[in-house]
This record gives structure tokens, C-alpha cells and sequence, in this order.
């Protein structure tokens, strides 16, 4: 099954629903909610206040017991699935333990200061401004987890259980699975990608993997990506070759003693060219080197952006 992004809110079983943005690119990111009985769970929210207020107004819309949200999960701490945090005043916030120490070490303001600053950086600036400028960032209180945990975590909501099933670090460093066994849905957050390239800012890439074979096994066959539409396990396997190749390709280019740069440009994404953002095989292959090298250090965040600017502008 691959269907069209269709934006907006999709009923998925029996009170579980996707909530899939109009896009998969950068900060476009999709939320998903959970309710039976008289409680509701919301996974994840969205990169702004904006956007996160208009889909909670649909889901309040669609259905009534998302009203008043006791509990919402983040499955990572990227911004695009925690900044409208805010907006569900009084809820439980969960997340892994890696998750919340790192959404505390880039804050929303800290985003909302890059973006101000893009004018003066010239082609990176001008990259920012195409994958960030339509979401507005300043003004968001951050607004962190109030429960963390390590491992596994199940959940009710009404009758149903919930389970949370950290397989981080692998995309970010605390990323978990939300799986809902009688919906057969699971909510990956950023383990998948679903027509847009992956991008693995932390890895070790066995990671990644072995959480996708972790879907592959489940019994589930509702799988909502972070990013793109709905997928099922052929969408999960082909996320897994991506990371396949890209581990393969960059480790026969470090032992040629290629740079990690120099290796991003020289790889040819071949079948995964049409995915959106195939840039972000910058950071793919500089978090490859880094295990291969058993350096700790990570490279600047704006050093990764800067790289894929530049590859952005060759393609
Ligand atoms: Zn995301």
C-alpha cells in the first residue's frame, strides 16, 4: 500500500487516528491520537503553535473524548514533534529519559535565534529559510516532559494498553515506538520516513535497523510514519535497505580513507534518489563515520546543515 499524503485527520480503527501533514519535508510532521473509554493519548505534537492548535481544533472536532488530553507521548526530541507542547494544558507528558535530556539542550528559542540570524548566512541561510521559514518559533514556551522512562513503558486508555518501546539511540537519541496492539497501528515517530530520506543525527545505524525489523515483526498493520503517509511493512523495509546501502556505501569509502564529506557527494543514491530531502545523506554518512571511527565528538549541527545546503544546491 502506498497512498497519497492526503492531509489532515484519518480515522485509522476503532478511536485511533493519523494525524498526516500536507507534506514529508523538513518540520512537516505527522501526530497521531489513541482514545477509549472517557481518556485520550496524543502522540506527539507539531513544530509550531499554529499548525499544532489547528490540528488540535480537528480532532477535538472529530472526536469529543480528545477534549481534554490526559496524556501525550513525544517519541523524540526534535521540535517538529514536542514544540506545540503547550497547548495540551494539564496533560501527562511522557518521554524516554535520552529523549527529555535533549529536547532541554535546543529549546525553542534556540531555534527561533538561528532563524533570525539566517539572513547573515548567506547559502546556508538561504537553506534554512526554504526548509524552516514557514513555521514561526518564537513566542513557544518550552514546555518539557513531566514522566520519563527507560526501556519499556505500557500505558491504559480506557481498555486498551499502550505500549512505549524505546529502540533508540538511533534517528535522536531517546526514540520510541507507540504501539497499540488492538488498533494494529503503531506510531513510529522519525524511525521512519515514508518518501522523504532519513536522516540519522545520532545513530549507531544497528540501531535504526533492528527497530525496523522490531515493525516488520509486529502485529500491526497501520504504520504511521513521522514523516509521509501511511506505510505498511514494505514501507519499513525499504527504509531499512536505505540505511543498508548508506552504512555499505560509506564504509567501503572510509576505508578508502575518503572524508566524510567527500563520501557524501561521491555516493549515488541510485533508487532512492526520488525521495525528498536526499541531501540529508550528509549527516547519514558523517554519524557513520563517527561509529566507524569510535569518535564520540558529533559534528556542529550548523556545519551538517551547511554541507547539506551545498548539496542541496548541486542536486
Ligand atoms: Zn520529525
Amino acid at each position: 500500500m502506498t497512498t497519497r499524503q492526503c492531509p489532515g485527520l484519518h480515522p485509522l480503527a476503532h478511536g485511533a487516528y493519523a494525524w498526516l501533514a500536507p507534506q514529508g519535508g523538513w518540520g512537516w510532521s505527522n501526530a497521531g491520537l489513541i482514545v477509549d473509554g472517557e481518556e485520550s493519548l496524543l502522540i506527539d505534537t507539531l513544530y509550531d503553535l499554529e499548525l499544532t492548535g489547528e490540528m488540535l481544533r480537528r480532532m477535538r472536532a472529530a472526536e469529543p473524548l480528545a477534549k481534554t488530553i490526559g496524556t501525550l507521548v513525544n517519541t523524540h526530541a526534535n521540535g517538529d514533534h514536542c514544540h506545540g507542547n503547550e497547548l495540551v494544558a494539564g496533560a501527562e507528558i511522557i518521554a524516554s529519559t535520552a529523549s527529555a535530556l535533549e529536547m532541554s539542550e535546543l529549546p525553542p528559542e534556540a531555534m527561533a535565534a538561528i532563524m533570525q540570524s539566517a539572513r547573515e548566512l548567506g547559502l546556508l541561510g538561504e537553506y534554512l529559510q526554504r526548509c524552516f521559514g514557514q513555521f514561526r518559533f518564537d513566542g513557544i514556551q518550552f514546555t518539557p516532559p513531566t514522566r520519563t522512562f527507560d526501556g519499556e513503558l505500557d500505558l491504559r486508555v480506557g481498555d486498551k494498553t499502550v505500549h512505549l518501546i524505546e529502540v533508540g539511540p538511533a534517528h535522536t537519541r531517546g526514540d520510541v515506538l507507540v504501539h497499540c496492539p488492538v488498533d494494529r497501528v503503531v506510531f513510529t515517530g522519525d524511525i521512519l520516513f515514508i518518501d522523504s530520506t532519513p536522516v540519522m543525527w545520532q545513530g549507531p545505524v544497528a540501531n535504526w535497523i533492528r527497530a525496523c525489523l522490531l515493525i516488520e515483526g509486529m502485529d500491526a498493520d497501520l504504520i504511521v510514519p513521522g514523516h509521509g503517509p501511511i506505510t505498511d511493512k514494505h514501507g519499513v523495509a525499504r527504509v531499512r535497505h536505505y540505511l543498508q546501502y548508506v552504512h555499505d556505501q560509506a564504509r567501503a569509502r572510509y576505508d578508502a580513507g575518503l572524508g566524510a564529506f567527500e563520501a557524501a557527494k561521491d555516493i549515488e543514491l541510485s533508487e532512492y534518489s526520488a525521495w525528498s530531502d536526499p541531501e540529508r545523506i550528509a549527516v547519514n554518512v558523517d554519524s557513520l563515520y563517527r561509529e566507524f571511527s569510535g569518535q564520540q565528538a558529533r559534528t556542529d549541527t550548523l556545519e551538517l546543515l551547511r554541507r547539506m545546503a551545498e548539496l542541496a544546491q548541486m542536486s
